[in-house]
């Protein structure tokens, strides 16, 4: 402060204290908060100290004032408190009026210098005689609070004569009255609201300030303190005074009493009063800062520097500290002496207060010298006086006019501790306001009485609750009592039964004892007999074991000669099965002699008669002959199935019949006469030697004619397997096909309804395709249509014998091909067969399978052809014969086939097949 920069702000005009023009109500006006204040305050130089921390970057929103407030803000804020007559006063002064009149209204102070003269001064806030202590402290130190609960040094201080009420507003503890609780209680009742005791910490140090030495008011013992100041930050700290932690209101209040107890000691030990000295209660709290509220909080390290704000730095925590101070009475600077003392003696003792003036003097006056030093008070107050403390200061002044010298000086030092450059003297009167006086009168009245009321009322919840708590106990006890004598006669009770149950256990006891021995007695004679019973059952026993055991033999035995019996029984079915089977074959075989012993007779006879009708030369009746001849061929055959015997003579029949009769009994009126005779000639036919009689006598035509106009089945299909047997002679093939065979044949395919009928037909066909010759007449007379018409049926006999027929036409094409006949694509093809050859190529019957395979060899040796193999994908078929099939002239031939063809040979490259 040596250097103006001190804990003090130099005041921003050097105007003297009083003006007089004008009032702008923006500047003077009501207290502003810390917050506002703050923010506009003149950045302090880096080197002005401790005074200064954390000033110019406050976290405080702007608040809009007037352009000359920019020097004023945080400036000591001073209201004036003015006390109510004591009851002295009341009587002496009752004839005269108060030195001052309020205005609390309009925040001015009218101090009177006569009946027809007055002074009027500005405040911050002014305070009547009927401002309650709440108000009071609501006004001058709850702002101040409120920063120091943001980090920020405060200081309350109370300037005033002896008596005008300064411990009365800062020191009452209100014990018997709530509502007259001091700004001390109050402000540690809202400082321990704000903090969390888990994680800050209240403490507090609580001192007097007299003759320029400090005592410890919770150590009366410690009584020279010094004050030790950071000379870098300039912070001011007393490490020897005694430091509680504070956790609750109630051990403050005890704090203080104790305090004001060892004040009250200290005084009278150095023979003086409170008065002359300086009380000072110093709280430190220390909080840590949550949450992101402090984010965007620039502010000034210790070291000057800003500390960034992010998310993740540690936590911050924030020292402040509230210094109260109750000074000694204002009245000493004037009266010095006048209490005994010497005038160093006088000068020593109210140094401080006088230093703390010149100090005030200066910053007003703007004066480059503030002389902080000069005094402890002005030292231990560098860091919480003005700069970025918030201080607050309460005048007190007192209504008597003696003392109006005093209460102008006092008004004086206020004026200037505001520092109010445009402070107003206003001459005129401002009395139209009075209703609204009264109105806060009436107002701070009721908020006191509510205050007591509120205590009132807690007082007695209390008592209500502690009164229930008592009634509780009582019920309890009572309760506890009776439960107690109703367990004494229920064990009474139980102990009694008990004893009842005792007794008559005992008289059972000696009822069963009795019983027992009499028992006892009577087994023992009992013992004799039944062990001689207990032998005799024994012998029983074994006895009953040996006579069972025979009974088993006996049976076993038994069981053994009824199976013998039982195989005995079977050996006799068995015996006379065999008997029967016997005697039904010797039946047979009699009946069998008796018949063919008939035939004999019969033949023998019909011989002879027929040699007779020869002998005669006449044409006689011959179809019983016939009829005979054919009975008896298929007798034959019915025998010969059975017997495996020789085959009758048929041929011989036939040649002492005449083919030309049997041939003429095919076209018989009698459908079973037709039937025989087509039967015997289909015999006839099977034998190659007979063959060429019958085509001679017409027996050809004869079974064409039959295929045209029978219409019994079993005729058609034996005369269809005899032009089968005839068509295996070339001459004959021609005939066929010159009779028109092949379409007689294809209706006889489609007509059929019984599978051989159309193997017949199939064979006809398919030995007609083995001509050369004939090949182009058959196609075109539609044999292989026909051919391929009867696959349908899908009996492998017909399949065989369609296969055949193919294989024969095609070797004949590929014949005619080698031979030179050019020709075109195969007949075969064109009419078809190619698809149901691939088809078949593979069928699993091997008659089949080896037809196809030749006439697929034989179709692809013809170049013409070649490409519709490829198309119909024969050529896989080819090249599968070439390389599995089993027989080995096949598959050379394919091979052949494949490796002589050009077209095939390209086609195979293309597929990368090799063969
Ligand atoms: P000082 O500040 O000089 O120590 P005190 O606080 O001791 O003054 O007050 C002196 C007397 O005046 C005390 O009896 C006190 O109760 C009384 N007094 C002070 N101020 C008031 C007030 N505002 N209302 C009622 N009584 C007061
Ligand atoms: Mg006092």
């Amino acid at each position: 402060m040596a250097s103006g920069g001190g804990g003090y702000r130099h005041s921003s005009s050097g105007a003297p204290t009083r003006l007089s023009t004008k009032i702008d109500r923006q500047n003077s006006g009501a207290y502003a908060t810390p917050k506002a204040s703050a923010k506009s305050r003149i950045p302090a130089s880096p080197s002005t100290g401790s005074g200064f921390r954390r000033s110019s970057s406050g976290p405080l929103p702007a608040q809009p004032r007037a352009s000359a407030d920019a020097g004023v803000p945080g400036r000591v804020r001073v209201a004036v408190r003015l006390r109510p007559r004591n009851s002295e006063e009341l009587v002496a002064d009752a004839d005269f009026g108060d030195c001052v009149e309020l205005q609390p209204e309009l925040k001015r102070l009218k101090l009177r210098k006569n009946n027809w003269e007055s002074e009027t001064y500005e405040f911050d806030e002014v305070l009547t005689e009927f401002a309650s202590q709440k108000r009071v402290y609501e006004v001058v130190a709850k702002p101040v609070v409120e920063s120091v609960m943001e980090g920020y040094n405060g200081t309350v201080m109370a300037y005033g004569q002896t008596g005008t009420g300064k411990t009365f507003t800062l020191g009452r503890l209100g014990d018997e009255d709530t509502a007259a609780r001091g700004i001390m209680v109050r402000a540690m009742e809202d400082i321990l609201a704000d903090v969390s005791l888990e994680t800050d910490t209240v403490s507090v140090s609580y001192m007097q300030l007299y003759m320029e030495t400090i005592q410890d008011l919770l150590d009366p013992a410690n009584d020279n303190i010094a004050i030790v100041e950071d000379p870098k930050t300039g912070d001011v700290s007393l490490p020897a005074a005694t430091l509680v932690d504070i956790r609750d209101q109630k051990s403050f209040v005890e704090l203080l009493r104790v305090g004001e107890q060892h004040r009250f000691a200290a005084n009278t030990k150095l023979n003086t009063e409170s008065s002359r000295s300086h009380a000072i209660l110093m709280v430190h709290v220390r909080k840590t800062v949550k949450g992101r509220q402090d984010m965007d909080m620039s502010f000034r390290g210790e070291n000057g520097h800003h500390t960034s704000s992010h998310s993740l730095r540690p936590p911050v925590i924030r020292k402040s500290k509230l210094v109260v101070v109750d000074l000694a009475g204002s009245e000493r600077i004037d009266k010095s002496g006048s209490e005994g003392h010497t005038l160093e003696e006088a000068k020593s003792i109210n140094l401080s207060l006088s230093a703390l003036g010149k100090c005030i003097n200066a910053l007003a006056e703007n004066s480059p010298h503030v002389p902080v030093r000069d005094s402890k008070l002005t030292r231990l107050l560098r860091d919480s006086f003005g700069g970025t403390a918030r201080t607050s200061l309460v005048v007190t002044i007192g209504p008597s006019p003696r003392h109006r010298g005093e209460t102008a000086s006092t008004i004086m030092f206020g004026q200037r501790a505001m520092k109010v450059e445009n402070m107003v003297k206003l001459k005129e009167e401002f009395d139209y306001k009075s209703l609204c006086r009264r109105l806060d009168i009436e107002l701070d009245k009721l908020i006191a009485e509510n205050e007591r009321q509120r205590k009132y009322f807690e007082d007695e919840v209390e008592r209500l609750r502690v009164e229930a708590q008592k009634r509780i106990a009582e019920a309890e006890k009572s309760c506890k009592i009776a439960l107690e004598n109703e367990k004494t006669t229920l064990q009474q009770d139980y102990r009694d039964s008990i004893k009842k149950l005792e007794e008559k256990w005992k008289v059972n006891q000696q009822a069963i004892e009795k019983s027992r021995a009499e028992q006892e007695s009577r087994k023992a004679t009992k013992s004799d007999e039944l062990l001689e019973v207990r032998n005799m059952l024994e012998n029983e026993k074994n006895l009953r074991q040996s006579s069972q055991d025979e009974i088993i033999d006996l049976r076993n035995q038994v069981q053994h000669w009824k199976k013998l019996e039982e195989s005995r029984g079977a050996e006799i079915v068995k015996l006379r099965k065999l008997l029967d089977t016997e005697a039904s074959q010797k039946e047979k075989l009699e009946e069998e002699i008796a018949v063919l012993k008939s035939q004999l007779l019969q033949l023998s006879l019909e011989a002879e008669e027929t040699r007779r009708s020869l002998d005669r030369g006449a044409s006689g009746k011959i179809f019983p002959g016939l009829d005979s001849l054919m009975s008896q061929a298929n007798r034959n055959s019915q025998l010969r199935d059975q017997t495996n015997g020789p085959k009758p003579p048929i041929a011989k029949l036939f040649e002492q019949v005449g083919l030309q009769k049997i041939l003429s009994l095919l076209e018989s009126e009698d459908a079973d006469v037709r039937v025989h005779a087509v039967k015997v000639v289909a015999n006839l036919a099977a034998e190659e030697a007979n063959q060429e009689k019958i085509v001679e006598a017409g027996g050809l035509t004869s079974l064409l004619t039959l295929l045209r106009s029978s219409e019994d089945e079993t005729i058609r299909r034996v005369a269809a397997g005899a032009i089968a047997n005839l068509a295996m002679n070339e001459t004959n093939q021609e005939m066929i096909m010159a009779q028109g065979g092949v379409s007689l044949l294809s209706m006889t395919a489609s007509d059929a309804e019984d599978p051989q009928t159309l193997r017949m037909v199939a064979g006809a066909i398919a030995n007609l395709c083995g001509n050369d010759k004939l090949q182009a007449r058959l196609r075109g007379e539609g044999g292989i249509k026909a051919l391929l018409g009867m696959v349908k049926c899908g009996h492998p006999d017909v399949l065989a014998q369609v296969a055949r027929g193919i294989a024969n036409f095609a070797k004949c094409e590929s014949r005619a091909a080698t031979q030179g006949n050019t020709m075109g694509r195969s007949l075969l093809i064109e009419d078809g067969s190619l698809p149901w050859i691939v088809k078949n190529a593979n069928n699993e019957a091997a008659p089949i399978r080896r037809h196809i395979e030749l006439a697929l060899c034989h179709l692809a040796q013809h170049e013409v052809n070649a490409k519709e193999i490829i198309n119909e994908g024969a050529l896989w078929e080819l090249v599968r014969i070439s390389r599995d099939c089993s027989r080995e002239d096949i598959r050379m031939l394919a091979y052949r086939t494949l490796t002589s063809s050009p077209t095939l040979q390209a086609e195979m490259r293309r597929l990368r097949i090799e063969c």
